[in-house]
């Protein structure tokens, strides 16, 4: 003998739950004892088919309440009549449906009763899926969620694909910019006595006539008690965090949204703040906007900024040696000190000319945080390294590809170059430290007494609003329009509840 089940769809009326209305199979299967994982439940085809079924018997019922008792004319009064039948598809996260829908006329004055789903809810597509697609758009490449969505459908479907992924997500993220805009008046959360800021820009690939790259700018505010360790080796996570981002010339949207996540986390007039930057005029800008709403404020250095343009700086071994030295009495905040031997430095630079040259790649040397991890785990990001210099990064970037090729003939043997080239590295180094030698503290003390030194101990960096999405693929460019809403989405997004909270308006109100 063998066992087999049905799965059924009744209908029934609330108060007979006994009188079955309508019954329909929805699928029916043989029960076989498992002999693997691959026979052990339904199998994803089954479930897919069982949703399909189920979703078509449900979505039929409520299209026909609709129109039940619709008799007269909701304009004139006249009654109503058939007029045949019109065809829709509404999809929804695994499924798409076709539906017959009857056509109500008015013979009266015209009216047309809403028979097509786009003109029953406004959309052809659930909120469910519209949300799923603006936060894969939000989270992974158009394309990736295109993918993905393939996997769980199982086939590649056209609802899915990535210009409609785009086209959410873009058309979201600009609902969720305007509800950012009219959000000034935000409740205030619990007050908090300590509050962290980190404002950072990132540099993206811009489709803008003449111009290479355009700046984002990310800020992160939470509490320090919201940062949770994660276990040895990993990074630690932020139970809490408010986030915004801009990609506006002006400086008004990071300031506005930066100062609203600060509310939501519980900004006073009695709060102390700590503003980590990474050393850019137009971070520290956004921060000193935040600064009339606090108590008091200590604005530092990021020490993963500085660490990260120590271990970028390619010298040659001995100078990489001592430039690693300096590291040290920055790490204790001895600026003056520090400055003296880049000082030094540079001149001791201008010997090396006839020396063995050892390239020291960037990011090769020691890699160790004071704190024992390793705190550059991602590759150097060139683009970040704006505050370096008054050039922009993208010239940066070709610069220090030139300069590669001076440095090292194929000999292995220097090229008188090379000597300058290191003076005018480190020389660019000194200036950015003495440009921010005021928000320089003495990380080693703080990071003693567990005060917060760096962005790199949670994941409050920009790298993860702005360039984990946007910077993934080297080739990609954007417009601002295209950067704008994806970039809004995605601070909400990171930001805790705050998706949550906003996403059925959203897509309501998407066009
Ligand atoms: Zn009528």
């Amino acid at each position: 003998m063998t066992q087999r089940y049905r799965i059924i769809f009744q209908t029934y009326d609330d108060n007979a739950p006994n009188a079955i209305l309508t019954q329909e199979a929805l699928l029916e299967d043989s029960l076989n004892p498992p002999t693997s994982c691959l026979d052990f439940s339904m199998g994803l085809e089954k479930q897919l088919a069982l949703i399909q079924k189920a979703q078509d018997c449900v979505v039929d019922k409520k299209v026909k309440l609709l129109q039940e008792g619709k008799n007269n004319c909701p304009k004139c009064q006249k009654k109503l009549h058939k007029f045949g039948t019109r065809q829709s598809i509404f999809h929804d996260v695994f499924t798409d449906h076709k539906l017959t829908i009857q056509r109500l006329k008015c013979k009266g004055c015209g009216y047309d009763a809403p028979a097509t789903v786009k003109t029953i809810i406004n959309t052809t597509q659930s909120g469910d899926l519209k949300k799923i697609q603006a936060t894969l758009g939000a989270t992974h490449t158009y394309r990736e969620g295109e993918k993905i969505f393939e996997l769980f459908s199982m086939r590649s479907r056209r609802i899915n694909n990535h210009d409609r992924i785009k086209h959410v997500t873009e058309s979201i993220g600009a609902v969720i910019e305007k509800i950012g805009e009219t959000e000034k008046d935000v409740t205030v959360a619990d007050a908090a006595m300590e509050l962290v800021l980190n404002v950072d820009g990132g540099h993206i690939n811009t489709v803008e006539p003449g111009k290479r790259s355009m700046e984002a700018m990310a800020s992160v505010v939470y509490r320090p008690e919201a940062i949770c360790s994660n276990g040895k080796d990993t990074r630690n996570y932020l139970s809490s965090k408010s986030c915004a981002a801009s990609v506006n010339d002006d400086n008004q949207q990071i300031i506005s949204g930066t100062i609203i996540a600060a509310l939501k986390q519980g900004l006073t007039d009695k709060t102390h703040v700590t503003a980590l930057c990474d050393g850019a005029a137009n971070c520290w800008n956004v921060v000193e906007a935040v600064r009339p709403l606090c108590g008091d404020m200590t604005c530092i250095l990021d020490w993963f900024h500085v660490a990260m343009k120590i271990e970028n700086i390619s010298l040659p071994k001995k100078l990489k040696q001592k430039l690693m030295r300096i590291k040290w009495h920055l790490w204790r905040g001895n600026v003056d000190n520090a400055l003296t031997r880049l000082e030094q430095l540079i001149e001791s630079s201008k010997d090396q000319k006839h020396s063995t040259r050892t390239a020291i790649p960037a990011g090769d040397s020691c890699a160790v945080f004071p704190d024992g991890s390793n705190a550059i785990a991602d590759p150097p990001r060139e683009c970040d390294d704006g505050p370096l210099g008054e050039e922009s990064p993208t010239e940066g970037k070709t610069a220090s590809n030139s300069t590669k090729k001076l440095d090292v003939d194929p000999s292995g043997s220097v090229v008188s170059a090379s000597a300058g080239i290191a003076g005018t590295r480190i020389k660019k180094f000194s200036k950015y430290i003495s440009k921010n030698r005021d928000k320089i503290v003495n990380y080693k003390e703080r990071e003693k007494s567990g005060l917060v030194f760096t962005s790199q101990l949670a994941e409050s960096t920009v790298e993860s609003l702005i360039n984990r999405r946007c910077k993934g693929q080297q080739h990609m460019r954007w417009s601002r329009e295209g950067l704008s809403p994806l970039l809004q989405l995605r601070a909400a997004i990171n930001s805790k509840d705050d998706w949550e909270s906003k996403w059925k308006m959203a897509i309501i109100n998407a066009a």
